[in-house]
């Protein structure tokens, strides 16, 4: 099997033109049947990596998908697109089960969903086992993980998939990055030789920023009315808290509605709906809202509240922006959120490993908001990724510390890392640069090392921020499972051994209070016409869209993406052609929609034409109107007081773009024929004089125009 098909039906299906990085490898890899772990951002692109090959192999996918919610909206989106595909799952009653087993035997379902619980249970072995099954997508494997957040006690029995279906490829796909996590994930489903893909957890389109947490009612405040009618999600980690700020945001005239598991579920189906229906674009959440949404236009998520670990933070905010377009982070800073959650976990019920991991995961955290270093290099080197770059689209990187050269600083703490053995945590590192004579230290013997007291010029606290740099830049990692020791990684050993340079922000610097990052918002610049234009253009796609979404009882970015409709707004589609070349605009949607926003985007251009502003592209649809109101090209060149010739041009273009027109009224199927037959002799673009010459002033201008026109549609229709 070659990707060949794999391409057609990615734009035939899902309206796109290339695969995104990795995704054609693992198409790959499951046409060889191999098993496969794939460790990819939220947003990147995890479902085309089992659909596609679903589509176009034989046979019945199955994908086993923790959420109800999740497997809803992925089947939503796959039907929207003509896809057989459907969800077997508690919410089923008998008789629609009994219709699903029936259309799955009948080989009519070519991707289904089910639940862990259901996949497990007995009765539904032997329907599957009469099934051909072309492979198994395990969906956030990360679940399987005890050490992980979402842990899920069911997934720990998928073993069975990989002893009962021998030689069905099986997939892992998740976007938890860490290796304990990795490591579950092979172990428990048995993969077997797995190809391993780990993309990138970048998402440079998601700028990051931390600010200090005072008065962070008033900037939420701010910031919600800046963004005015966009989506976003503010993260609370009380219950009080979210009610709190709903009000306040409803009482500032920003539409928000909170959300957190003390709700009744139907209150809370009711906020999810709204929220993905765009009906309410803010939503003031506890850590419950979120998994299983797959809402691709959040425009911005704000963290009231200090996430408790890296992975939360970067998987909240990961909700931001799947479509691509760019959007927001943003999160308040205080310490005594770090005081809080530090009791919470001392008091909790979990066992001392458990509680050691939290801590130690909760400091990470806090590193990361305090650290002067490019946040997204601070959270891509703490998923084990090498990014040695400032990022350019974070707080810091917008409004950078002082550096000094901290090589030799750097040097010290990783020389004293390795000749404890690697067996000392960050506290007790700093004790041995200070030269501390505590008893633990002394105990196991690391005064006696060499570079014990080699850092007495820094303070405890000032060593503390240097190694949470160095942390950041990814000269040290953490084992956590190892007492939290530290250890030296590559790029240490590059600074200590080869003198690699590192830049370390002043520790005198640390209090200095930093200039709140200017929220860059678009309703607050000065816009230019094409901007107002544009925005008019995307409002009224957007409004259309809701429309339809609610004809076809479907979310509204289930019809088209923003990233979608931002392109229509740029290349203004007028016909069919055109817009099948829109990504994201397949085959099946452009049956259901193409017409309703072609004829948007045409009353548009009209009607801003109409007023007097300058629309490119207007041009030929003005012409094209008045003769579709049955006005002759000559009529048309005196009203609009441009030549015949002009106007028949522009009927030509409409025509070469797919629109109608009897153009024997000009040119005889003959006369086309020996025009385009000439063709072959010239290359695009056509100089209409070159032919004209051609023929020795035989054939006008207007035969030579339409003649070019129904060549060139021919063309754009096979
Ligand atoms: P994940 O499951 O990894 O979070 P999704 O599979 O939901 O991500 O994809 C995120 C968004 O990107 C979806 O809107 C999807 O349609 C879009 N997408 C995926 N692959 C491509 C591609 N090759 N080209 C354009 N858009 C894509
Ligand atoms: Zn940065």
């Amino acid at each position: 099997m070659n990707l060949d098909l794999a391409r057609t039906t990615l734009k035939k299906v899902f309206g796109y033109d290339q695969f995104r990085p990795l995704q054609a490898e693992i198409i790959q890899a499951v046409y060889d049947k191999r098993d496969v772990l794939v460790l990819m951002p939220t947003g990147g692109g995890k479902s085309l990596c089992f659909q596609v090959p679903a589509l176009t192999l034989e046979g019945t996918a199955l994908v086993v998908s923790p959420l109800i919610a999740l497997m809803k909206d992925q089947v939503q989106g796959l039907r929207a697109n003509g896809v057989l595909a459907a969800y077997y799952n508690s919410s089923l009653d008998t008789k629609e089960a009994h219709k699903l087993e029936d259309e799955l035997l009948a080989g009519n379902i070519k991707i289904l969903y089910v639940s862990p619980e259901k996949l497990v249970s007995q009765s539904f072995l032997p329907l599957l086992k009469r099934l051909n099954i072309s492979l198994i997508a395990v969906d956030e494997a990360h679940c399987i993980s005890a050490w992980g957040h979402d842990f899920r006690p069911e997934y720990t029995q998928l073993r069975f998939l990989r002893r009962q279906f021998g030689d069905v490829p099986l997939l892992a796909f998740t976007a938890t990055a860490d290796k304990l996590t990795r490591k579950d994930i092979l172990s428990q489903l048995e993969l077997r030789d797995p190809a391993l893909f780990i993309a990138s957890f970048d998402r440079p389109n998601i700028s990051l920023h931390v600010r200090p947490g005072q008065k962070r009612i008033e900037q939420i405040l701010e910031f919600a009315k800046k963004h005015h009618g966009q989506s976003g999600i503010i993260y609370c980690l009380s219950r009080k808290s979210c009610e709190m700020l709903a009000e306040k945001l409803n009482a500032k005239g920003v539409r928000a509605a909170y959300y957190h598991a003390e709700l009744p579920p139907n209150l809370r189906s009711k906020v999810q709906d709204d929220f993905i229906n765009d009906r309410i674009p803010v939503i003031c959440a506890t850590i419950a809202f979120g998994m299983g949404i797959d809402k691709s236009n959040v425009r911005y998520v704000l963290h009231y509240n200090l996430p408790r670990n890296l992975e939360g933070y970067y998987q909240e905010v990961g909700r931001a922006g799947r479509d691509g377009l760019p959007s927001e982070a943003l999160l308040f800073f205080s310490y005594a959120d770090v005081q809080a959650y530090r009791q919470m976990i001392e008091e909790g019920e979990s066992s001392d490993e458990q509680k050691e991991l939290k801590l130690a995961k909760l400091n990470r955290m806090y590193q990361f908001a305090e650290a002067p270093v490019c946040r997204r290099r601070t959270v891509l080197n703490y998923f084990g990724e090498t990014y040695e770059q400032n990022c350019g689209n974070c707080d810091v990187c917008l409004s950078p510390p002082r550096q000094f050269d901290g090589t030799v600083a750097a040097q010290k703490a990783l020389s004293a890392v390795l000749r404890t053995g690697e067996k000392a945590s960050m506290s007790i590192l700093v004790e041995v640069l200070r030269g501390s004579q505590r008893r633990d230290v002394l105990e196991r013997g690391f005064n006696k090392i060499k570079t014990f007291g080699a850092g007495r010029e820094y303070s405890y606290d000032d060593w503390l921020f240097l190694i949470s740099q160095m942390l950041h830049h990814g000269l040290i990692e953490i084992a956590y499972d190892d007492h939290n020791n530290l250890k030296v990684t590559d790029m240490g050993k590059a600074v200590l051994l080869e003198g690699k340079q590192v830049s370390l922000a002043l520790p005198s610097d640390k209090e200095k209070e930093k200039p709140a990052a200017a929220g860059k918002s678009k309703s607050t610049v000065h816009q230019t016409p094409v901007q107002s234009l544009r925005e008019g253009l995307f409002d009224k796609l957007r409004e259309l869209r809701r429309e339809l979404a609610q004809q076809h009882g479907v979310p509204p970015y289930l019809i088209f993406s923003d990233a979608t409709l931002e392109q229509m707004v740029e290349r203004r589609p007028i016909s069919d052609a055109d817009m099948l070349e829109v990504s994201g605009v397949s085959e099946r949607k452009l049956q259901l929609y193409g017409d309703a926003f072609i004829n948007a985007i045409r009353n548009f251009v009209l009607e801003k034409t109409n007023e007097g502003q300058k629309v490119t592209g207007s041009t030929y649809l003005l012409s094209w109107d008045l003769f579709k109101k049955g006005h002759t090209p000559e009529e048309i060149a005196g009203m609009r007081n441009v030549s015949t010739a002009t106007v028949v041009s522009h009927l030509a273009t409409m025509y070469e773009r797919g629109e109608n027109v009897d153009i024997q009224k000009w040119v005889s199927p003959e006369e086309t024929d020996i025009i385009q037959g000439s063709l072959s002799l010239f290359s695009e673009p056509y100089v209409m004089k070159e032919i004209y010459d051609h023929f020795g002033e035989k054939f006008g201008y207007e035969k030579i125009r339409w003649s070019i026109a129904a060549f060139k549609r021919r063309q754009r229709l096979v």
